[in-house]
């Protein structure tokens, strides 16, 4: 890359508002290999439209199944309120340059500024948006952490909708801030597993003091919306919608690139259940399958929750419930318990059907990185950047920092442009246990995994 590129680039690479993405990309439209189906868990036949529409919103239960159109209009009244925290910023990281020493350049796409916290807002307010537009009266939805929950109660209280949340009871717990700010925007908050639910009852019988997992929410939040009129479940990862819906990040980070004449080579993301890397890349991928560029894409797992690294790529439950639909993942079993680390979003067993696929067929490359580390790449970072960023982005912040110091080594200049989803300011106690020293990492143990894969369900 010619080196005048980068004189006098300012430290935010801005768009304006009318340069904001008109339309969603669809990356399956472009894949060869298509995502496997999902399959209804009662018949073991892929989900029917009928099937995913009594789960989902229609609008959601279409962009399912849709892996023939590229490109899909996003509605005004999303286009609207997006507008209240987009475009987001992509920034030169020429402090944590200046830090590493590196001959790299580095760019971050920052997803934090807004109240949620995160990316997921990108979702919500599409979820939301097509609930309402459907006449629905509101949605259930699971959150761990709880930044999936602050997004969707944001998003309905904007398009007038009611929320109801079942929270993973140790984050109920642990984050009470989170569930006021839920509360604050008018959501309804339950710790889980709950007594509202037969699945909660069930669980809570089976092991009392639990403190909850994300699988188990989400059956929660699956029987409360059955159970209701006028209310369907929304999710906030994984599923090929939100992949849909997060491609806003990717689009505004090619524009902005293009707009400064920038060609990156390594795009770096974290990796829960896949959707902020899924719209990060989303038009990256397009252009290496059609052949016009080429880019390493690297997902970013924690040591403690390793999916695509060390998991199988089979189909698997979605939820500890089995009520949802058979999704083809890499995955580490849906009765998969992971360690009490502190990045509550990457704690999830599975993986986005559409980056499975990706990865499986060599077009993105996966690594591990290990809570300690990630904990002092984010202080490094904070301290010459500025933004004190989330757990889960500091996993993203970590592997970019690696390969800058691996082109220190090798002089090349090459340009890096990682994703910064959020940031962490409920997660203090993990900052705080990293600051006293107690922080501890939770590798997962061959005999663990083993147990967990060998419960995986048979099929195909
Ligand atoms: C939820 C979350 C993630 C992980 O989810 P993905 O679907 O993998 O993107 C990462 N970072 C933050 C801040 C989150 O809230």
């Amino acid at each position: 890359m010619a080196k005048d590129v980068f004189d006098g680039l300012p430290y935010k690479l801005f768009l304006e508002e009318a340069e904001m993405p008109k339309a969603w990309y669809n990356l399956r439209a472009d894949m060869k290999n298509k995502p496997a189906p999902l399959l209804n868990p009662a018949t073991g036949k892929p989900a029917t439209f009928e099937e995913l529409a009594s789960v989902f919103c229609d609008e959601g239960a279409r962009q399912e199944l849709d892996e023939t159109t590229p490109w899909i209009a996003i509605p005004q009244p999303i286009r609207d309120f997006y507008r209240v925290y987009r475009p987001s910023p992509l920034i030169h990281a020429e402090f944590l340059e200046k830090l590493l020493g590196t001959p790299a350049k580095i760019f971050y796409k920052f997803e934090g500024s807004n109240t949620s916290g995160s990316h997921k807002l990108n979702s919500a307010a599409a979820q939301a948006y097509f609930a309402k537009q459907q006449g629905l009266k509101g949605v259930t939805t699971e959150t761990g952490a709880g930044q999936w929950g602050t997004a969707l109660a944001m998003a309905c209280a904007f398009f007038g909708l009611d929320c109801q949340v079942y929270m993973v009871k140790v984050s109920y717990e642990q984050k009470p801030f989170r569930r006021e700010v839920m509360h604050t925007y008018g959501a309804k908050v339950t710790a889980s597993p709950s007594e509202t639910t037969e699945v909660g009852r069930k669980i809570l019988a089976e092991f009392p003091g639990t403190g909850g997992s994300l699988g188990c929410a989400i059956s929660e939040a699956v029987e409360a919306a059955r159970a209701q009129d006028g209310y369907r479940y929304v999710l906030g990862s994984v599923l090929n919608q939100v992949m849909l819906h997060q491609s806003i990040i990717g689009l505004e980070t090619k524009s902005a690139l293009d707009k400064y004449g920038i060609k990156p080579d390594i795009i770096i993301g974290c990796a829960g259940g896949g959707s902020n890397l899924g719209g990060l890349i989303a038009p990256f991928a397009g252009e290496k399958i059609r052949g016009e560029a080429d880019y390493r894409l690297v997902a970013v797992e924690p040591a403690s929750c390793p999916s695509l690294t060390r998991g199988k790529f089979a189909y698997d439950y979605c939820d500890t419930g089995k009520i949802c639909p058979l999704a083809k993942m890499y995955t580490l079993g849906s009765g998969f318990m992971p360690a009490a680390t502190h990045a509550g979003g990457l704690r999830y067993h599975g993986m986005s059907p559409v980056l499975s696929q990706l990865y499986h067929d060599g077009l993105m490359e996966a690594c591990t990185v290990k809570q300690t580390e990630v904990f002092a790449a984010a202080r490094d970072f904070a301290r010459v950047e500025g933004i004190l960023p989330a757990p889960e982005s500091s996993h993203a912040i970590k592997a970019a920092i690696d390969e800058a110091l691996k082109c220190k080594e090798t002089g090349e200049e090459k340009v890096i442009v990682f994703g910064l989803t959020g940031t962490g300011y409920f997660d203090m106690k993990a900052y705080e246990r990293f600051n006293k020293g107690e922080m501890e990492d939770h590798p997962l143990s061959d005999s663990d995994l083993e147990k967990s894969l060998s419960m995986l369900p048979q099929i195909g």
